[in-house]
């Protein structure tokens, strides 16, 4: 069994396809990149084909990603940039199928929530071809988030299911999945965050603006919830200024964000309104920031490994275990929350966080070398 084992690893050679769409997924593919090439190296068979779906398409949201983490360029560019979410699906999981027919892969890996990873994994299960999915399980509960319903289809149908926390893992068995299937294994945004900390870059502005380390509020602000009305983006902003008094508060801008800030055009003395950062950029910003305000979800896992304080503006997160061990506080929209969690932390009096469970750094190697090893299992059951 053992050597017709090794007869079989010798002839076939793993075909991968990589899903990336939007700048969170351009973060979380960068390791398994690493670990795939590391593998490659090490002498197993395997290759893959990187898949831009175009779904975030300029330099500061796509290309610096590429840039700074050092990922090759893709194999194609689907160009599905734009549209209604019903447009953009359909784009994609038509230009896809036709990706996937030339070039028939093993398996697709997709990555976290958004309509990529949904309208990939739903075009490849209908060519029978298997699904990674990783950071899988994540569930807000919260129907009126695309993402949650890019997630609960995503993970209603795929093979593999890398998870994050065991949280996760419950989520999925509630929804019927089979344990077997569930791979407990950390957090990939993590991994390359601690393979880029000695990297991490003093923006241009910072020197400029005479901005003092621990000394600055970083906020990031781009769900519909709180962008998409004018009149209440403006009351949040106002009242996030009002609290954190004397304080800078850098707000790297998100696109969707801008048209609305464009219009009510928004100044305040303290407010430095920026472009989106590049990751190495951004990174400095969350490490040497007093605290993060942010509907973001992985900047509060980030905030929560940096053990930076942070203060979510949503009712509900997909990611309890930065409330629960890491250092976030979800605030929802009740505007007098907001300025006693900022008070607090500016007084220096905010909770110590724990970095959960596999949050080490290994998770991409753990990911790939299981999917390696049940490759070949599965090839010598057929
Ligand atoms: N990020 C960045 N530049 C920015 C803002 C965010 O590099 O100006 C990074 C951040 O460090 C994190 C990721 O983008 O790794 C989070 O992306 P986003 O908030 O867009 O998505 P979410 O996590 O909410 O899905």
């Amino acid at each position: 069994m053992k050597y017709f084992k090794i007869i079989i690893q010798l002839f076939l050679k793993m075909k991968i396809t990589i899903v990336a769409g939007a700048r969170p997924n351009f973060i979380k593919i960068s390791p398994l990149i690493n670990s795939i090439n590391k593998c490659i190296k090490n002498g197993n068979d395997m290759n893959f084909r990187l898949v831009h779906t175009g779904q975030h398409y300029d330099k500061a949201m796509s290309g610096s990603f590429f840039e700074q983490l050092n990922i090759k360029n893709p194999d194609i560019n689907l160009e599905c940039g734009g549209g209604t979410q019903a447009e953009q699906t359909a784009s994609i999981m038509m230009k896809f199928e036709k990706e996937l027919l030339e070039n028939k892969p093993d398996i697709v890996l997709v990555v976290g929530d958004v309509t990529s990873t949904m309208a990939c994994t739903i075009t490849s299960k209908k060519l029978c071809i298997d699904v990674a999915h990783i950071e899988a399980g994540i569930r807000s509960y919260d129907m009126t988030m695309p993402e949650e319903i890019n997630r609960i289809i995503t993970d209603s149908i795929c093979d593999y299911y890398f998870i994050t926390t065991k949280n996760a893992g419950r989520n999925l068995i509630n929804q019927n999945i089979n344990k077997e299937k569930i791979h407990f294994v950390g957090n990939t945004m993590i991994d390359t965050l601690i393979q880029n900390i000695e990297n991490i870059r003093k923006p241009y502005f910072f020197t400029k603006n005479k901005i003092k380390i621990k000394e600055y509020f970083l906020l990031t602000l781009h769900r519909p919830s709180n962008v998409d009305n004018q009149e209440s983006l403006k009351m949040l902003l106002e009242n996030i200024l009002d609290s954190t008094i004397n304080k800078v508060v850098i707000f790297p801008v998100h696109p969707r964000t801008k048209e609305n800030l464009d219009k009510i055009n928004f100044t305040h003395p303290n407010l430095l309104i920026i472009e989106p950062q590049g990751y190495l950029e951004f990174l400095f910003l969350i490490n040497n920031s007093m605290g993060i305000i942010t509907d973001s979800g992985g900047i509060t896992e980030e905030a929560t490994f940096l053990n930076i304080p942070c203060l979510t503006l949503r009712n509900s997160t997909e990611r309890p275990e930065t409330v629960k061990i890491g250092t976030n506080k979800l605030l929802g929209n009740n505007l007098k929350n907001i300025k006693k969690s900022i008070h607090k932390i500016i007084e220096k009096k905010w909770k110590k966080g724990r970095i959960p469970k596999f949050w080490d750094g290994n998770t991409s190697d753990r990911i790939i070398s299981i999917l390696y090893s049940k490759y070949h299992m599965n090839e010598l059951i057929k």
